[in-house]
Order: structure tokens, then sequence, then C-alpha cells
């Protein structure tokens, strides 16, 4: 495991600090795991190889399951987390090399909306002094904790699930708020969530997160009418509408269950979930990113295009 980590960290390439707003180099973020408190037990890959860069005032959601590391990406890209390897780079600057001050400073330029609007507000201050509002509702205490986020004039936001706690009839609402907010003061945002269905209403992009890897990217549009990935059409599949009036059909989740962070699959970390999987390669090659067509990125070796046999008999069975 030692070796494993070494080599990841000899691996990381020196970049060059470029135009984005937000660039991620082979971002890896590990936990060490230890026995009864001190042996080494080996490590949790939450995040492990992560690319991706944004533009300012571009809006990108984070979509995946519970435990595929989307959270630690997160804390990550907040400074709250200590990358184990890779380049987190911010308006120029290296997150690593900032010391502490620095990283306060930083901390400004990045605004937070946390998945629970109730734990988030003071519990101890009465919130008609915070907005001259006797009581509040979720939604309305949801609007507060964007309204603080907006306080420092942040260039980035990172929302954490800013709905799923909400009744479906104000998550649409509180959505197109931080939309109007977003294009009115040309913020960058952040989205990170489980749910495909909202994301339509202000990402530019959508990532798709398995297992502590980017294994989807692509303009939202173009993910949502023509999904690559097996596991996106199985999220996609599992998808209810935030619509009021469509939110409580019952959808099931991709059968199975996530994969260990500690000893993840071997190959294809989709594998053993995968109705398609190829045995020989899929379990035995981890898949690079393929590019079948422009700006959509997938992580599956049905779109190597040297197997287009086996792609066409799965577009077959999909349609
Ligand atoms: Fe399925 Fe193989 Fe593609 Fe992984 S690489 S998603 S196992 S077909």
């Amino acid at each position: 495991m030692i070796t494993e980590l070494r080599e990841v960290m000899m691996n990381t390439p020196e970049i060059n600090e470029s135009e984005p707003l937000l660039l991620i180099h082979d971002l890896h973020v590990w936990y060490e795991l230890r026995r009864f408190g001190f042996g080494h037990a080996g490590y949790v890959k939450a995040v492990d190889g992560v690319n991706f860069d944004m533009d300012e005032g571009e809006t990108i959601a984070v979509v995946g399951e519970s435990g595929c590391g989307k959270s630690s990406l997160m804390k990550t890209i907040l400074g709250l987390n200590i990358p184990t390897s890779g380049e987190v780079i911010f308006d120029g600057e290296n997150l690593s090399k900032l010391n502490n001050k620095g990283l306060r400073r930083y901390r400004f330029k990045v605004g937070y909306v946390q998945q629970d609007p109730y734990g988030a507000l003071p519990p101890f201050m009465n919130v008609q002094k915070i907005l001259e509002e006797p009581t509040l509702s979720g939604g309305q205490q949801q609007r507060v904790v964007i309204a603080r986020a907006m306080l420092r004039e942040p260039k980035l936001i990172v929302a954490d699930e800013p709905v799923s706690m909400l009744d479906a009839s104000v998550r649409v609402e509180v959505l197109k708020l931080m939309h109007a907010l977003q294009e009115s003061h040309g913020l960058s945002v952040i989205y990170i969530t489980h749910d495909l269905s909202t994301v339509k209403y202000f990402s530019r992009r959508i990532f798709v997160m398995y297992a502590g890897n980017l294994i989807e990217k692509a303009e939202t549009r173009r993910l949502l009418d023509n999904p690559l990935h097996p596991y996106t059409h199985a999220l996609l599949a599992a998808t209810s509408d935030p619509d009021a009036h469509n939110a409580d059909t019952f959808k099931e989740v991709p059968p199975g269950e996530p994969p260990s962070l500690v000893n993840p699959p071997t190959g294809c970390r989709f594998h053993p979930r995968c109705p398609h999987f190829m045995a020989g390669l899929c379990d035995v090659e981890f898949p690079p990113d393929f590019e079948p067509e422009p700006g959509h990125f997938v992580a599956c070796w049905l779109y190597d295009p040297s197997r287009r046999a086996e792609r066409s008999s799965v577009e077959a069975q999909l349609q």
C-alpha cells in the first residue's frame, strides 16, 4: 500500500498555472486506516485520479451515489482536505502551496451552501436578527444560507446537495434562485448531488462520479440526451422528477452495492455491477477516458474505437 501511495505521488507531474478559474489535476485524496488506532491498515481512496477544469462563471454538477467520493472532492476544493497528491489550482494559486493566511484568504473566495439548512443556521441566534423573519420554513432557511454564502462575494460556490432535504415543492424554486444569482453575479458553481433530475436547472456540464473517479463528463443536454456509460444509464433510470407532481414515483437504484473504496475492484470499478462487462478486459484494465463525440468523455471500454462490434450490440439492447 505504501509503495502504491509513493508511486501515485511520484507520478504527479508538474503543471503550469493556467487560465481556468479552477483546475483539478490528477487529484488523489486517500485517508489512512489505522488498526486499533495505530497500525497501518490501508487507505480509503475517496478521490483517486480526478481531472477537470472550470471557467469563471461556469456551473458544473458532480453526480453520484453516496460514498462515491463527491463529498471528499468538495471538501478538498473548499480547502478542508489536504490532497494526498495532485493539484488544485484556483485563480492561479496552488492550494497545497498556501500558508494558513493564504488558505483563509482562499476560503473567502469560495462560498459553501450545505445540505442541511437547519444545521447551517446558528441555533442560539434569533433568526429575526439574521433576516428579520420570525420563523422560516426549510426552503426559506436554505435561501438564508445561500444569502450568507453570497455575503463575501465569492468567485465560486460549492453547493452540497442544497435541495435534498427540502420538500419537492420548493426544490425547483431554490434551484432557480441559485441559477438567477449565478447569472447576475457571474458566479461559478459546483453543484454536488446524487440526483440527476435536478441538474438541468443550472449546470452547464455534468460529471458523473463513481468509486473515486469521474467516469463520464459532458455538457448537460448532451449527457442527459445521450448518456454513454452504463452507470449513467442506471442513474438516469433511478432518477425521479423534482417537479412536485412527479416526485413520489418509486424508482429503482442501480442494482448492486457501490464498491469498497479501500479495496476497489480491479479494472473498471463498475464491472461487478455492469450488465455489459467484458471478462478479461473490464476486470483487468482500468479504462481511460475515451471521447466518442466532441467534449463528451467516458471511461468505458465499450467506447474504445477498436470495440465497435461490442458497442453496437449494447446499443441494440438499449433501444
Ligand atoms: Fe461495463 Fe466494461 Fe464499460 Fe466498465 S468498462 S462500464 S465493466 S463495459
